[in-house]
């Protein structure tokens, strides 16, 4: 029998297969991409195709999905910032777009909320500074407010970027609408950030000028991302394309596959999803429910995502293993298991239903009261590095290694 390529790649290269508990992770590979998305990636993968014109379909089609004027495919929500932040510098002008990241004679200036400045595991400063733009944060890391928006608005400010996420800080922010209100009152220009947003129409609706989305996380594309947005915007974020868009464009497969979630998305019965996920999650938290050293409890997403994950709390006295080492042992068994720890505090987990199915989640499960219930993993822990300690060392050295 023909081999596949990850037979080939843990034949030849030892690597292991993967369950995701851990929710849409980029270091994860994103989505599992589903079947709309890879047929209609690979039938574009083989053939050629006027990419204005594909580019001038994913418009038409996002803008039926986000109620936009218009909308362009972008490499993901990263490059999506660096070029929406571009747009608002140079507007249509192509004479501007080549001169950046040259910034002279432009206003350059992008408002960000301390409280949104964040890490997606890509930092979102950067990711303005990248396009040539300057950032401008303002309030606190806890608190900001309308005065202090008003008096960051200067001469120079090109646009305003508004982080809608887990990673935020989750009170007390500035309201979108109020934001919105504050930037429109002086003309500026709003991007929103709801990369991992199911929300597809409400941050536009309320008034916001770009707004940007992965369509490989809930949507289940291939690595894309997407603008919606005002038009003569959404112009300027294509038209970077001739210039440092270039460095980080889309190909084909992607505008493709973005095309054909976003159809999906409309005609999926997401509440029939929500409640399979749900209905996993519940199974998880019975199976772990009388577990010695932990407790369990459900929890819905902190921005409103359709998500109801499991949240698992270790009693290290109790357990015998620390949180952040039982998460280790998880990770490098084989399968590998990666539960969701980034935005929680150092004792609990969590177990995200969306990226794995029922008998994924049972390994999941039993391989956490297997380790509870004392096999062998306190010896291997010793053997075991930090998560992602050494990869700095890549190539050389594998981040995580398999235990046998
Ligand atoms: C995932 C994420 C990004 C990055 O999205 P990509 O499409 O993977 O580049 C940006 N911002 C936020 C808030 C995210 O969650």
């Amino acid at each position: 029998m023909k081999r596949g390529v990850m037979g080939i790649l843990a034949a030849e290269f030892g690597l292991r297969s993967v369950i995701n508990a851990a929710g849409t992770m980029t270091s994860l590979g994103a989505a599992v991409a589903n079947e709309e998305a890879i047929a209609a990636a690979t039938e574009l993968a083989s053939t050629f195709v006027e990419m204005p014109e594909l580019q001038r379909a994913a418009s038409r089609t996002i803008a039926a999905a986000c109620g936009a004027d218009a909308g362009c495919v972008t490499a993901c929500v990263a490059s999506g910032i660096v070029v929406a932040v571009a747009a608002t510098m140079t507007g249509d002008s192509l004479a501007r777009i080549e001169s950046l990241p040259v910034t002279d004679g432009l206003k350059n200036e992008v408002l960000l909320l301390k409280g949104h400045s964040c890490h997606f595991s890509g930092d979102v400063a950067q990711m303005i500074r990248l396009s040539g733009a300057k950032v401008v944060e303002l309030g606190a890391v806890n608190r900001s407010t309308a005065y202090q928006l008003q008096g960051a608005i200067g001469d120079a400010t090109a646009a305003a970027l508004y982080v809608v996420s887990h990673q935020t800080a989750q009170t007390g922010m500035i309201e979108l609408r109020e934001f919105i209100d504050i930037c429109h009152s002086r003309n500026i220009p709003v991007i929103v950030d709801a990369s991992a947003e199911y929300d597809l129409r409400g941050f536009l609706a309320q008034g916001a000028d770009l707004v940007l989305y992965s369509a490989h996380k809930f949507l289940g594309g291939l690595t894309a991302g997407i603008i919606a947005g005002r038009k003569d915007l959404v112009r300027a974020c294509y038209l970077q394309e001739q210039g440092i868009g270039r460095a980080m464009k889309v190909g084909k497969e992607g505008i493709a596959s973005t095309i054909a979630v976003l159809k999906k998305w409309d005609g999926l019965d997401r509440q029939d999803l929500e409640r399979q996920e749900t209905a996993r999650s519940q199974n998880a938290l019975d199976r772990l429910n009388d577990m010695k050293g932990i407790s369990v409890s459900l929890e819905p997403d902190p921005t409103g995502n359709p998500i109801t994950r499991v949240r698992v709390r270790v009693n290290e006295e109790a357990a015998g293993i620390d949180c952040e080492s039982l998460r280790r042992v998880l990770a490098h068994g084989s399968p590998a298991i990666y539960v969701r720890a980034h935005d929680t505090d150092p004792a609990s987990l969590l177990l995200d239903p969306c990226n794995l199915d029922d008998e994924q989640m049972e390994c999941v499960t039993s391989s956490i009261s297997a380790i509870l219930s004392g096999t062998d993993a306190f010896d291997r822990l010793k053997e075991i590095l930090p998560l992602n300690e050494n990869i700095q060392n890549w190539p050389d050295a594998p981040p995580l290694g398999p235990l046998n």
